[in-house]
C-alpha cells in the first residue's frame, strides 16, 4: 500500500474490505463518496495472483483510473464499447495467453470494463471462462453496485445482467461497492448478484457476504443555508457575488430544478459576472458529445461552474469540486418527483470536496418557497408531506448541527437509511463546530426567545379561525403585524373585505399588539411552529385560499424558542 499507493493508513472501513475480499468473502461496501472504495479491490489485485474483473458505468472514472495505476506500475487495462478494435484484440490475446500460462509475470491485474460488456458479449464471457478455467480469475469488482435495483435512482437495464456472473463463477468472490444504498436496494443487489445473506461483519460461511458500511459524514464539507433574494435576478446576483468572493476560479455545481432553469441561470450567471464566471450547462437534453465536452472543459477548468439538473450526477469523477449550490424551492420538487428529498440533497451535495479539502454546500432558502410549495403538496400524496417536511425541518433550523440533523434523518428513516448510524448513536453525535447553524452569532433570531411572538401568532389564528376565516402563511405573517394582505376570505359573513378588517382590528386586540419580527422572520417562525406541529395544515380543494392552520392546543403552550 505504501510502496505502490503511497498510502500510509487505512482509513474508514479499508483494511476490513481488503480483509474479507482477499479471504474470498462476498462484500458488500458502502463508503462515502471519496472515502476511498478503490483502494478496497485495487491493493487485493496486486497483492494475489490473477485478474480482478471490474464493471463500472463510467468511462472517465475508468480512463482516470487506469491512469492513476500505470503511473503507479500497476498492470491494468479497460475494455469499453469505444475501445479501438486493435486494442481490444491485444487485450484480450493477453487475457487469454494469462489464462493458459502458469507464471505470474506480466499479469494484467485490473481490468475495467463497462456492465455492457458482461450483458452483451459472450465472446468475452467465454474469454473469462479461459481465466476461471486457468485459475487466473481473482475477483469481481461492482462499482456503482446501486444501479443493478430499479429501486434506486441509478437504475442500469445491463447492470441487472450481472446476475450471469454468479451462475458461470460460483466461487469467484463478489465485491459490490456504493456511496448510496437504502436497506431496500442492498437487498435487492444481494439478490440480483446472487450474494449470501448478509452476516454483520462476522464470519459468514462460503458466499455468506460481510457487510461493511463507513460513516457517511465527511468533515471536509461545511454544510450552510443562505437566504434566498425574491426576485430571480437577485438570486443569481447573490449567487454570482457568493461564488466571486469565496471561489473565485474554483470548481462547482449550481443545480437547478428544470432544463430551462439550468440554461437561463447558466446564462444569467455569466451576464451578471461579466464573464468572470464561466458556465456550462447539463441536462438530459444535452447531446452525448456535448456533455463529454463539458466533462472535459470543467475539468481541466476552463469551465467553472457547471449548471444542472440532477440528471448530472453519476460520473462526477472531479475531485476538487469546492463548492455546491441549490436553489431550494427547486430541491424540494425535484426530489418530491423522484421519491427522494434529504438523502438526494446528501448526494447532489456530496459531490462537492472528494479530493479531501474543504468545500462548501450552499442551499438557497427562502421560507416563502414553501408556502407556494405546500399547496402543491398537498394535493399530493401523505409521502410528499413528510418527504418536504424533511427537508423543511433540515433547511428551516437553525439551531442542531448540520451534521447530527443528517444523522438523525438517515437513523430515523428506516426505507431510506444509508446503514450509517443508529438512533443512540446520532444522539450522542459531537457537533461539527463549522456548519451554519454551529457558527451561528449570538444575536440571530434562532437565539432569540420567540415566546411571546409564538403566542401572538397562534392567537391571531385562534382569531381568524373563530370567525370561519382561511389564511395563507404569508397572511398570517401580515395580519399578525398589522398589516392586513395575504389572500385572506373571511367567507362568513358580511363582505369579504369587511371581514378581513374586523379581523385585523381583533388580530390587534387578541394578540397585545402588533408582531415585532420582519417579514421573513415572521414567516420563519411560522414554518417553524408548522414543521414542529403547533399548526396544522389542511388542504381544502375547493376553498378559494389552499391552507387552514388550525392551533393545536395542546402543544400550543409549550413553544419557548426556536
Ligand atoms: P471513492 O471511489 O470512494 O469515491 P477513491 O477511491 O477515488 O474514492 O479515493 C478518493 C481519494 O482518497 C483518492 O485520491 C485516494 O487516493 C485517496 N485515498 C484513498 N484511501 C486513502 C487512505 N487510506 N489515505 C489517504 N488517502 C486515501
Amino acid at each position: 500500500m505504501k510502496k505502490i499507493f503511497g498510502i500510509q493508513n487505512f482509513r474508514l472501513c479499508q483494511e476490513g474490505v481488503c480483509n474479507a475480499n482477499m479471504d474470498g468473502r462476498d462484500v458488500v461496501c458502502i463508503m462515502p463518496t471519496g472515502g476511498g472504495k478503490s483502494l478496497t479491490y485495487q491493493l487485493p489485485a496486486v497483492l494475489t495472483p490473477g485478474c480482478t474483473l471490474v464493471i463500472s458505468p463510467l468511462i472517465s472514472l475508468m480512463r482516470d483510473q487506469i491512469l492513476h495505476l500505470k503511473e503507479a506500475g500497476v498492470n491494468a487495462v479497460m475494455l469499453t464499447g469505444g475501445t479501438p478494435k486493435q486494442s481490444v484484440n491485444e487485450i484480450q490475446s493477453r487475457l487469454a495467453s494469462m489464462a493458459t500460462t502458469e507464471s505470474n509475470d506480466n499479469e494484467i491485474k485490473l481490468c475495467y470494463v463497462t456492465p455492457e460488456k458482461i450483458a452483451k458479449n459472450q465472446r468475452f464471457i467465454a474469454l473469462l471462462q479461459k481465466l476461471y478455467n486457468g485459475k487466473k480469475f481473482a475477483r469481481i469488482v461492482i462499482d456503482e453496485a446501486h444501479c443493478v435495483s430499479d429501486l434506486g435512482h441509478d437504475f442500469r437495464p445491463d447492470y441487472k445482467k450481472l446476475s450471469v456472473l454468479r451462475h458461470v463463477f460460483p466461487d469467484i468472490p463478489i465485491l459490490a461497492l456504493s456511496a448510496t444504498c437504502p436497506p431496500k436496494v442492498l437487498q435487492d443487489i444481494l439478490k440480483i448478484l446472487q450474494m449470501g445473506p448478509v452476516v454483520d461483519g462476522k464470519a459468514a460461511p462460503l458466499h455468506g457476504t460481510v457487510h461493511f458500511s463507513a460513516p457517511l459524514y465527511r468533515k471536509n464539507l461545511h454544510y450552510t443555508i443562505l437566504p434566498k433574494p425574491s426576485s430571480a435576478k437577485e438570486v443569481i446576483s447573490t449567487m454570482s457575488e457568493y461564488i466571486l468572493q469565496n471561489h473565485k476560479n474554483e470548481s462547482g455545481i449550481v443545480y437547478c430544478l428544470t432544463k430551462k432553469d439550468a440554461e437561463t441561470t447558466a446564462e444569467a450567471l455569466g451576464t451578471i459576472s461579466k464573464g468572470a464566471i464561466k458556465t456550462g450547462v447539463y441536462h438530459s437534453d444535452v447531446p452525448d458529445d456535448i456533455k463529454e465536452r463539458l466533462h472535459t472543459l470543467w475539468r481541466e477548468g476552463t469551465v467553472q461552474v457547471v449548471c444542472a439538473t440532477i440528471a448530472f450526477g453519476l460520473g462526477i469523477d472531479k475531485g476538487n469540486v469546492r463548492f455546491v449550490l441549490h436553489h431550494t424551492a427547486r430541491i424540494f420538487i425535484a426530489h418530491l418527483s423522484t421519491q427522494k428529498s434529504l438523502d438526494g440533497y446528501y448526494q447532489e451535495s456530496g459531490r462537492a470536496g472528494r479530493d479531501g479539502k474543504d468545500a462548501d454546500c450552499v442551499l438557497y432558502y427562502r421560507p416563502q418557497d414553501a408556502t407556494r410549495l405546500s399547496s402543491i403538496i398537498c394535493s399530493e400524496a401523505a409521502e410528499g408531506q413528510t418527504k418536504l417536511r424533511d427537508m423543511l425541518r433540515f433547511a428551516q433550523d437553525m439551531k442542531e448541527c448540520r451534521k447530527i440533523l443528517f444523522a438523525k434523518y438517515f437513523s430515523a428513516s428506516s426505507d431510506l437509511a444509508m446503514n450509517s448510524w443508529t438512533t443512540e448513536e446520532a444522539n450522542a453525535m459531537d457537533r461539527c463546530n463549522h456548519c451554519d447553524n454551529c457558527t451561528r452569532p449570538p444575536e440571530s433570531i434562532a437565539n432569540k426567545d420567540v415566546t411571546l411572538e409564538a403566542w401572538q401568532i397562534l392567537k391571531t389564528l385562534a382569531a381568524v379561525e373563530s370567525r370561519g376565516g382561511r389564511v395563507t402563511i404569508n397572511g398570517i405573517g401580515d395580519l399578525a403585524r398589522g398589516l392586513g394582505g395575504g389572500k385572506f376570505d373571511a367567507n362568513v359573513g358580511g363582505k369579504r373585505k369587511k371581514a378581513k378588517e374586523s379581523v385585523q382590528l381583533d388580530c390587534e386586540a387578541v394578540a397585545g399588539g402588533k408582531l415585532q419580527l420582519s417579514k421573513d422572520d415572521a414567516e420563519a417562525l411560522i414554518i417553524h411552529l408548522l414543521i414542529n406541529d403547533y399548526l396544522k395544515e389542511v388542504f381544502l380543494s375547493t376553498a378559494y385560499t389552499v391552507n387552514v392552520y388550525v392551533v393545536s392546543g395542546a402543544k400550543a403552550l409549550r413553544i419557548s424558542r426556536f
